[in-house]
């Protein structure tokens, strides 16, 4: 078990619990209101209705193989050494409307996915015979019903192919097209507005002078709410200026879901996002006993009541933020029932220290470990960061998953266990 503990509950410390904060995050938000769109808008989806088969799948019997609808009885006791010869009275296609009858004693050459002709009950495969036109020799016996795909074998009409709820894949897209479904109604995806603020934060691309640093918290928000299945967009970079954050916000509220700042929160002197967005907004700003990202804003904004979240601007407090209380939050919004990472539990190869009286949720490499003998407590071991500071973005590039070292704990022991926030693939 971890050591050290350290004795300041977040309450006592005057902060919000990392729960309770998660909570107001949730209570901002409800998943968005159905709406109809193309399937291939669906990928990614939560389906808001049962989907209801109006007809079969296969719609009628057809062919399983390249090959000769026969009677099974006709061609009983063929053998290579002992065929059986039958009169082709005609070719069937895939495609074809297959008003064909086979009359008894005969044969038909029929190709995969054609209707099988009346009056036939299986397929020879074209493999089993010398693939005659006029007439065939069935070197093999088949048994009745054999190659033929029955109609409605994989879906009745009436049955219910997919349930509400469900996130559509590629293959559940697939099968609503195969039963002729053209559109589909889910929860349509949230439109995210990033804004970033900062009179030093710069464009990517364009020259830096001395103090200044690149938008990355821009980039990596929408990403993320991208990666979850938003619409989101960048909405360029605010300076640290009243009018041009009111003005930035205000443009937005029409055109957003939800809003997400970075940066702004703190104590500074300008730490204007917090200013501005308290007198136009329903916004709340607190620390919440978390690290990183211990200065957090939520509320609404405009009549229309869009919910921002208001993320501090060190790039892994403002990615980690968006982990913890973000991410469960846009979730909701697209109608998903598993809000939160999954989690495991991972022994610690080295030890650090945490802060007291916050959650620290620290940077790690989580792997499964080769060595484990079966009764481990657990398959995973994890590397932490060499550094865990707020500004390290490489260190926060590097890791995938992020180690939660509870409120009470200031210092980590190597092989102590504790639960990992699995945010990537594990790569071995
Ligand atoms: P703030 O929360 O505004 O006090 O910013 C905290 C730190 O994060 C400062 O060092 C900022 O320069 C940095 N920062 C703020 N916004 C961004 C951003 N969009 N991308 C990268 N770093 C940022
Ligand atoms: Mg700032």
């Amino acid at each position: 078990m971890p050591h050290a503990r350290g004795n300041l509950s977040p309450a006592e410390a005057g902060r919000v619990s990392i729960e309770d904060h998660i909570a107001d995050c949730l209570a901002l938000v409800a998943p968005l209101s159905a709406i109809e769109v193309p399937l291939l808008e669906a990928l990614g989806c939560v389906l808001t209705a049962d989907v209801v088969a109006q007809a079969p799948l296969p719609g009628f019997d057809n062919s399983g193989m390249d090959g000769y609808a026969v009677r099974a009885q006709d061609v009983t006791g063929a053998a290579p050494g002992s065929p059986v010869r039958l009169p082709v009275t005609g070719d069937v296609f895939a495609g074809a409307a297959g008003s064909a009858r086979l009359a008894p004693g005969t044969a038909m050459r029929i190709m995969t996915g054609a209707v099988v002709p009346d009056g036939a009950d299986s397929v020879v495969p074209v493999e089993n015979t010398d693939g005659g036109l006029a007439e065939v020799e069935i070197r093999a016996a088949v048994a009745a019903g054999r190659h033929v795909r029955r109609a409605g074998d994989d879906v009745e009409t009436g049955d219910t192919v997919l349930r509400a709820g469900t996130r559509l894949n590629p293959r559940q897209l697939a099968l609503l097209a195969a039963v002729g479904r053209t559109r589909v109604q889910v929860h349509p995806r949230p439109r995210v507005v990033v804004l970033s603020t900062g009179s030093e934060v710069v464009e990517p691309g364009q020259p830096l002078q001395r103090g200044q640093l690149y938008d990355s918290n821009g980039i990596g928000l929408v990403a993320a709410a991208q990666e979850l299945g938003a619409r989101a967009e960048r909405v360029g970079i605010i300076d640290d200026e009243p009018r041009a954050v009111r003005a930035a916000v205000e443009d937005q509220v029409g055109r957003a879901d939800v809003i997400i700042t970075s940066g702004g929160v703190s104590m500074g002197a300008a730490d204007i996002v917090k200013a501005v967005l308290g007198e136009i907004g329903d916004v709340t700003f607190r620390n919440v006993a978390v690290q990183p990202g211990g200065p957090q804003g939520l509320g609404t904004l405009g009549e229309e009541r869009v919910p921002v979240f208001c993320l501090p601007g060190n790039p892994v407090s403002a990615l980690v933020s968006f982990e913890i209380f973000v991410r469960p939050a846009l979730r909701a919004m697209l109608g998903e029932s598993r809000l939160h990472r999954r989690r495991v539990p991972a022994r610690m190869l080295r030890g650090w220290s945490s802060p007291a009286g916050r959650r620290q949720y620290a940077r790690v490499l989580l792997m499964r470990d080769a060595t484990a003998i079966a009764g481990a407590a657990t398959p995973y071991v994890a590397e932490p960061a060499s550094g865990q500071g707020s500004h390290l973005a490489a260190q926060l590039a590097h890791a995938n998953a992020l180690a939660e070292v509870p409120e009470d704990v200031t210092e980590v022991s190597g092989g102590d266990v504790l639960e990992c926030l699995v945010l990537e693939r594990m790569r071995r």
